[in-house]
């Protein structure tokens, strides 16, 4: 991290910490809430079925609600302060959950909706504003982040789940919340890093007026095809987020989790694809920054498109496995891991490039609104993944991750062929450098 600026070590820890809190508390929500009202830990006594909606609803509105994140850091507050806010409103969420009763319950969620929607976008948007324009150490800097998000997606899994399944669910929120309080801290320490960053941005007035100088074509062009990858996004995670649900259960029925005589816990497998973000990040990065110094394509809507198709390669393995399992009866672990491998290869040529993407192309002062509707996107795609992996109780499951992998196959083909007329519309913003840009 030595080469970059100083305020990404602040963002990255900042962040680790948030998704601590975020992935700790979901690895326990379903649990919690499915959970006998009578029992030595008791929840909420609900069905799976409700849980799981409930589940759906609320990972999507998370991510939904960082279209009014977004706005509010445009119009009013700046990312900075947006961040801050967000941030003590997930810390005092995680706290009401850690109390008794079904108010608490509501209205902790609610406080984690809006935390959310304010901190996850405006904190990447705060990103892309540590380097400047053309600055070829931007997506390398978004990499470095998104190491920061998994080591906190990996490891709260495990100490959450554990806190809330052995000592009580309401520790396990405890815990989520301190995290997030350390992360508040790390932040609030580290102002001194990011004073040129995060701050709201004066639009310009045409003269004389009180109008707000109008968007130029160029600028109109990006922000369309800026939409356009959003559509990517949308099957990207709709396809990558069966790993909390169809996966996870297809996992606990029918892969033969014993290795060397003990029975891996299900949940656990939940850590494997960001402990191998952790360990492929940098790899990933490099390799893309190699085929660039060849000359060969590497621009972001390329490296989406490849991104999505190794993905979907993934489910080719499950394939694979859902193949044997019918044979036979249980399919290897090694399809498993095979497929969450190919996952995270594909995750690594496409998300941490897309944070960086919009950065590159929004107008300074719509560039929270874009992060906005990115992660609402993914929004989107989480309901969707919920929606097809639903599928399979009739359809199959064969059936399903064979389907995914068909589709993501085609559609990234699609995306190849559309590449010069879709790149055209960037007009440059990935070629400049940063003399150019000056
Ligand atoms: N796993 C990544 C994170 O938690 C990406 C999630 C998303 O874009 N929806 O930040």
């Amino acid at each position: 991290m030595k080469d970059h600026p100083k305020g990404l070590p602040i963002l990255f820890f900042t962040e680790m910490w948030e998704r601590f809190s975020y992935y700790g508390m979901r690895a326990i929500l379903v649990l919690y809430v499915t959970e006998q009202t009578i029992s030595a830990n008791p929840g909420l006594g609900w069905s799976k079925a409700d849980a799981l909606s409930l589940y759906g609803w609320y990972t999507m509105f998370v991510y939904v609600m960082s279209i009014p994140g977004g706005i509010l850091a445009d119009k009013w507050l700046g990312q900075k302060k947006t961040v801050l806010l967000g941030g003590i409103l997930i810390a005092a969420g995680e706290l009401l959950l850690a109390m008794q009763g079904l108010t608490f319950f509501y209205s902790g969620l609610t406080l984690l909706v809006l935390g959310v929607g304010a901190l996850k976008p405006n904190i990447s948007t705060m990103v892309g504003g540590l380097y400047k324009q053309g600055d070829p150490m931007r997506d390398k800097g978004f990499t470095i982040f998104y190491i920061g998000i998994n080591i906190g997606a990996a490891t709260s899994p495990l100490l959450v789940g554990y806190v809330g399944e052995v000592y009580g669910w309401h520790y396990g929120f405890l815990l989520a919340g301190i995290g997030m309080i350390l992360g508040l801290f790390v932040y609030m320490w580290g102002q001194k890093f990011l004073k040129d960053v995060g701050n709201v941005v004066t639009v310009k007035k045409v003269e004389g007026t009180n109008k707000h100088v109008p968007l130029t074509r160029e600028e109109k062009d990006r922000i369309i095809v800026m939409l356009i990858s959003f559509l990517i996004v949308i099957v990207f995670w709709g396809a990558y987020e069966q790993a909390g649900g169809l996966m996870n259960l297809y996992t606990k029925e029918k892969i033969n989790r014993v290795v060397l005589g003990w029975e891996i816990p299900t949940s656990m497998f939940q850590s494997v694809p960001a402990f191998f973000v952790i360990l492929l990040g940098v790899p990933v990065a490099n390799y893309w920054v190699k085929r660039y110094k060849m000359g060969k394509e590497t621009s972001s809507l390329f490296k989406m498109a490849v991104g999505t198709m190794v993905m979907g390669t993934g489910f080719f393995m499950m394939t694979a496995a859902a193949w044997q399992a019918e044979e036979t009866g249980q399919a290897m672990l090694i399809w498993l891991i095979l497929s969450y491998l190919l996952q995270v290869i594909g995750e690594l040529s496409a998300s941490p490039v897309a944070l960086s993407f919009i950065t590159k192309l929004a107008p300074a002062r719509y560039a929270s609104i874009m992060m906005g509707i990115y992660f609402a996107a993914t929004g989107l795609g989480n309901k969707l993944a919920g929606m097809v992996g639903a599928l399979a109780e009739n359809a199959g499951e064969f059936e399903v991750f064979t389907g995914i992998f068909l589709f993501t196959t085609l559609f990234g083909v699609l995306l190849l062929l559309m590449l010069k007329p879709l790149k055209r519309l960037t007009h440059g913003a990935e070629e400049l450098t940063p003399e150019s840009a000056a």
